[in-house]
């Protein structure tokens, strides 16, 4: 399962500092992958990744694939960007509830034909900067 890519002519104005561990993560999703870890001692996953289970800490993780569907837990439209976010204003960012029980924050990709409310059903989508992805939600 491969999330769906929209190219953006703009590199990443904050790209996110990749380290030896989130390699994996972020090549993954620049291929629309969309993965995290999960605990093998305690079966919890955890996002942004991590090498030590924050519940239980073992370090027994490994990689798994992810669904792609959520809900829109909250969201809001940013007008008056921080200085490095100017240029991409206005746009929207969001927390979305992941059916597998995680919480995350992304962008928001709003859809004109679809109103954002909370509650609704979301996809996750991959920014795809000239520098590299970011993770996005858009409406069902
Ligand atoms: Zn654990």
């Amino acid at each position: 399962m491969t999330l769906e890519l929209i190219p953006v002519a703009r590199p990443r104005a904050y790209p996110p500092r990749v380290s030896a561990f989130t390699q994996t993560f972020w090549e993954g999703l620049g291929a629309g992958r969309w993965q995290t870890t999960c605990c093998e001692a305690c079966g919890k996953f955890t996002f942004p990744p991590k090498p030590v289970c924050p519940h239980c800490w073992s370090d027994r993780m490994h990689w798994k694939d992810l669904g792609e569907r959520g809900t829109l837990y909250s969201w809001t439209r940013i007008h008056a960007a921080p200085k490095v976010f100017v240029d991409e204003a206005p746009y929207a960012v969001c927390v979305v509830d992941l059916d597998i029980g995680l919480r995350i924050a992304t962008r928001l990709v709003e859809r004109p034909d679809k109103p954002c409310q909370c509650g609704m059903p979301v996809e996750l989508v991959v920014l795809q900067y000239e520098d590299g992805p970011l993770l996005a939600s858009r409406p069902l």
